[in-house]
C-alpha cells in the first residue's frame, strides 16, 4: 500500500476568478453545529471552509465553458446549443437517440418507469440510491451484486466496482430472463467507494445479456474517471486514449444514463441515450410531459453548451491525471498517518472507516456522524456520514439494526480546491487523531421517516 507517486500535484489550470471563503473560529463553529443539531446538512454553506459534502454539481467550469454559455442559443426548439451537445454525445456513446434532462435522476425516472413495474427485477453491480428509489417507485425490485471484496485492503490493480458474474448468472436463472428489466452497470461504482469497473467485466456482462436477450444500461456519471483506471490498471489499454476507452465501454451498452453534474463538468444537467427506436419514442413522450421539449429537456441553452464543452474537457489527460491523483493524494496521506480508509482510493472521494478510527464509540452512538461533526468543529470541513445514520434501520423494539459499515465520505469537487486546501484537511486529521480518545458519541433526538441523514438532529452523549 505505497503511494504510487510522491510528487507535488500541480493543478493543470490557474485561477482567474475567486470566491472568498470565510475563516471562522472553533467556538463559532461549535455554536453553529449545535444550532444545526449536529447535522452539517443543516449548516449554511457560508459557515463551511472546505466543502467535501459531494462532488455533484459542485465543480468549477472552465473559461471555455463560460465562453460557450455566452454564445448559447435559447430557442425553444432546434437550438444550436442543442445541436452542439447532441453531436458530442452521439460521438461519445455511439447511440442515435439522445435525450437531455435536468439531472441524472430525471433520466432514471423516465427510463426505469418504462422498463420497471410490478414483478420486474433490475440487477446491478450496485444501484445508486436515486436509481434504486426510481426502480422501487415503479414497483420493481433492485438487486445489488457487487463482487466480494475486502473493503479496507486491496492492490492498485483491483477493480472493486465490478459485478459478481456467477451470482448475476444465478439470479437471471432464478428470476427468469423475461422478468429481468435490465442489468445496470454503475461506472465508477459510486455506492461502493467510487471503485472502478473493468472493461473485461462489462464485456462479460454484455455476453450474458446477449445470451438471455437482456438490456444493458450503463450509469456512466463518472465514465471518464473510470477510463483513467482502465488505462492504468487493465492490460491492453495503455496505448488507448481515455476517450477511446469510454467509447469502447459505452458501445457495449443499450442505454446510457448520466448525471452531468459529475463528469459532465457542469453544475446542472443530465442525459439519457438509447439504441432502440421504439424505447426512445416512449422515453421522449415522458420527457416532453415532465422535462421539456426534446431539444432542451428542462435545461437552458447555456446549460447545454456548458455540458457539450465539459464532456470534451473531462477527457483531457492532464485534467484526469490531476483529478484522480488529487483524490489519491488525500487518501494516501491519510492512510500513511494511520487513518483507516477504503483501499485502494476511488475516483471521486476518500472514505474513512469511522468504526475503526473511533473504536471506543459503539455503532449505536454513530461514530461516522461523530467524525463528521469533529471535522467541522476542528476545521470547518463538511463531509457526509455513510453508515448507520444513512442506512441504519430499526427492529420491532426500536433497536438500531446498524449498516454494514460506518464510513465518512470526503467527496472532492472538480477543479475547486488546490493542494494547499487538501494539505489543510490533512492537518485537521492530525488534530482528530490526537483527540480521538476524548471524543464522545451522539444520539438522535429528532428524525424524519425517510432519508433521515438529510434532516435528523442529534445531541452529544456526555459520560
Ligand atoms: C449522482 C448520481 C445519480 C443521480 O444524478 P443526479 O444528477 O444527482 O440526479 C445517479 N447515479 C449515480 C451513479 C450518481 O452518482
Amino acid at each position: 500500500m505505497k503511494p504510487t507517486s510522491t510528487r507535488v500535484l500541480t493543478e493543470p489550470f490557474r485561477i482567474k476568478m475567486v470566491e472568498p471563503l470565510k475563516l471562522t473560529t472553533e467556538e463559532y463553529r461549535q455554536e453553529k453545529l449545535q444550532q444545526a443539531g449536529y447535522n452539517p446538512f443543516l449548516l449554511s454553506s457560508q459557515d463551511v471552509f472546505i466543502d467535501l459534502l459531494t462532488d455533484s454539481g459542485t465543480g468549477a467550469m472552465s473559461d471555455r465553458q463560460w465562453a460557450a454559455m455566452m454564445t448559447a442559443d435559447e430557442s425553444y426548439a432546434g437550438a444550436r446549443s442543442w445541436q452542439r451537445l447532441e453531436e458530442v454525445v452521439k460521438k461519445l456513446t455511439g447511440m442515435p437517440y439522445v435525450l437531455p434532462t435536468h439531472q441524472g435522476r430525471a433520466a432514471e425516472r423516465i427510463l426505469y418507469s418504462l422498463l420497471g413495474g410490478k414483478n420486474k427485477v433490475f440487477i446491478s453491480n450496485t444501484h445508486f440510491d436515486t436509481t434504486r428509489a426510481n426502480i422501487e417507485f415503479s414497483g420493481a425490485t433492485a438487486i445489488d451484486v457487487p463482487i466480494d471484496v475486502n473493503q479496507t485492503e486491496g492492490t492498485d490493480a483491483d477493480f472493486k466496482g465490478n459485478i459478481n458474474l456467477p451470482v448475476l448468472q444465478q439470479l437471471i436463472h432464478t428470476h427468469k430472463p423475461e422478468n429481468i428489466a435490465a442489468i445496470i452497470m454503475t461506472v465508477t461504482n459510486n455506492s461502493s467507494g467510487g471503485q472502478p469497473v473493468s472493461m473485461e467485466n462489462v464485456k462479460a456482462v454484455r455476453a450474458i445479456c446477449d445470451q438471455h436477450h437482456l438490456l444493458l444500461v450503463i450509469d456512466g456519471c463518472r465514465i471518464a474517471e473510470n477510463s483513467y483506471f482502465v488505462k492504468h490498471r487493465e492490460a491492453g489499454f495503455q496505448d488507448k486514449t481515455y476517450e477511446e476507452i469510454a467509447k469502447e465501454m459505452l458501445r457495449l451498452a443499450d442505454a446510457f444514463v448520466m448525471s452531468a453534474k459529475k463528469d459532465g463538468l457542469v453544475n446542472i444537467g443530465g442525459l439519457l441515450t438509447l439504441k432502440d427506436e421504439e424505447l426512445s419514442r416512449q422515453c421522449t413522450n415522458l420527457l416532453i410531459i415532465s422535462e421539456g421539449f426534446t431539444t432542451y429537456g428542462g435545461l437552458s441553452g447555456r446549460d447545454l453548451d456548458a455540458m457539450a464543452v465539459g464532456l470534451q474537457e473531462v477527457f483531457d489527460p492532464d485534467y484526469l491525471h490531476y483529478r484522480i491523483r488529487s483524490t489519491a493524494y488525500l487518501g494516501e496521506r491519510l492512510h500513511a498517518k494511520g487513518v483507516p480508509v477504503i483501499w485502494p482510493i476511488g475516483g471521486h472521494a476518500v472514505y474513512v472507516d469511522a468504526k475503526k478510527l473511533y473504536a471506543h464509540i459503539p455503532v449505536e452512538e454513530y461514530p461516522g456522524q461523530v467524525l463528521v461533526c469533529d471535522l467541522y468543529t476542528k476545521g470547518g470541513i463538511r463531509s457526509v456520514e455513510v453508515g448507520s445514520v444513512m442506512f441504519g434501520k430499526y427492529d420491532e423494539i426500536k433497536k438500531l439494526v446498524p449498516a454494514k459499515n460506518e464510513l465518512v465520505r470526503l467527496a472532492i469537487p472538480r477543479r475547486v480546491y488546490t493542494q494547499s486546501h487538501i494539505d489543510y484537511v490533512l492537518e485537521v486529521f492530525d488534530d482528530i487523531l490526537t483527540m480521538r480518545q476524548q471524543t464522545r458519541g451522539l444520539k438522535i433526538i429528532k428524525e424524519p421517516p425517510f432519508l433521515r441523514h438529510f434532516t435528523a438532529q442529534f445531541e452529544k452523549i456526555n459520560k
